[in-house]
């Protein structure tokens, strides 16, 4: 069996999410002009904490960049489309009712005014 060597230097310059050496380049924690909200992308879509004053890598490469991005981007949007679900049940509801009502009403007024016309034409 062998045995398995690695430093804390080794360690931290892995990627924090595949472990990919000497590619993480990203900094999780990374404020700039440009927001990518790495860390709540992350914590909201991985099993992974991340503290700032962890022992652990506090960079990632650029395909977990791209798929923390992608995670993110279909968390947010299911989040959204259960919302949407939820108020077109709403409306759906509300609206089958209404328009059989009214395609109901509507048909009988017809009938009745076109009956009620030809009777006065009649009549004179
Ligand atoms: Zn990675």
């Amino acid at each position: 069996m062998a045995e398995f060597k690695i430093s804390r230097q080794e360690i931290i310059s892995l990627c924090r999410l595949c472990l990919a050496k000497d590619l993480a380049s990203i900094d999780i924690f990374e404020t700039g002009s440009e927001t990518r909200q790495l860390f709540t992308k992350i914590v909201a879509c991985l099993p992974v904490q991340i503290m700032t004053d962890d022992s652990l890598p506090k960079k990632i490469c650029e395909v977990c960049n791209s798929k923390v991005d992608d995670f993110y981007q279909f968390w947010t949007s299911t989040a959204k489309n259960q919302k949407q679900l939820n108020d077109w049940l709403q409306i759906a509801t509300t609206d089958s009712i209404k328009t059989d009502t009214t395609q109901i009403k509507v048909e009988a007024d017809d009938t009745r005014q076109g009956e009620e016309y030809d009777d006065y034409d009649d009549g004179d």
